[in-house]
């Protein structure tokens, strides 16, 4: 069930600094947005990340229309560390074993390893559109939830496409997450399955909003949130959704139809 969502790495995990990288061992190549940090990575391959990293930040923003967010250049460029291994990446960002990379929203560092799964095409994108997102409603914003958050980033993810169906049989069976229990969701104690549930729920609430009502609506919605820093209040002002069930039932049977 749902084996196809792939665990990226989770939001807000506190890193080591990174002046505490031995910084003369990594190289940089410098792109308009990007520092990328590596060690013996191949110069193509590097060249692949930055190219990659520059068309996600732009295809992000015009994807959820977010067209004026700061300008991440110069001292303001966003870091990527590549590491060599698994092993030395695991070791000194402390991860999961299954995480393919992580993000520390607040300081626009990405960190992952030469050969993570999915990388290039899947945990990068979701690593920046989390980085994107927060500028756009505001840090540590007490009305974001942590289901919008990675709705949002796992939104950008190629390897989504399948989840409605899945949903369905989840919503048919009364197995899914409720929107009491995702707005209440924490990742520490749940199991893989339920991780699992919870991000393909989280992307498909994103989806439906978006799909649904347009762009336009929301980013007038993560305004609402940023200016009002309430949930309840922006999600009946710009979708009259008059309360958390309203929102649920709307989703379910988009999800149904
Ligand atoms: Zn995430």
């Amino acid at each position: 069930m749902l084996k196809f969502i792939r665990l990226t790495g989770l939001l807000c995990v506190i890193l080591l600094p990174a002046a505490l990288f031995a910084q003369d061992q990594w190289l940089v190549s410098k792109s308009t947005h990007f520092n990328i940090f590596y060690k013996s990575a191949p110069e193509e391959m590097v060249n692949e990340l930055s190219r990659k990293a520059e068309e996600y930040y732009d295809s992000i923003g015009s994807q959820f229309g977010f067209n004026r967010f700061n300008f991440w250049t110069w001292d303001n460029r966003a870091r990527i560390y590549l590491f060599d291994t698994q092993d030395e990446y695991l070791k000194s960002t402390q991860s999961s074993g299954w995480s393919g990379g992580q993000v520390e929203i607040g300081v626009k560092l990405i960190q992952s390893y030469i050969g993570a799964p999915g990388f290039m095409q899947d945990v990068l994108p979701h690593e920046l559109a989390h980085i994107v997102f927060i500028e756009m409603v505001g840090y540590r914003n007490p009305a974001v939830p942590l289901w919008l958050q990675e709705g949002v980033a796992t939104y950008q993810q190629k390897d989504i496409r399948l989840i409605k169906g899945d949903l369905a049989e989840i919503i048919r069976n009364g197995q899914y997450l409720s929107l009491n229990a995702l707005n209440n969701f924490r990742f520490e104690g749940a199991g893989e399955e339920q991780v699992r549930l919870f991000y393909a729920e989280a992307y498909s609430l994103v989806n439906y909003l978006i799909s649904c009502f347009g762009k336009d609506q929301f980013v007038e919605f993560c305004r609402a949130l940023r200016d009002n820093r309430s949930l309840p209040g922006a999600l009946s002002k710009i979708y009259s959704f008059k309360d958390f069930n309203a929102l649920e039932e709307g989703w379910k049977n988009y999800i149904l139809k």
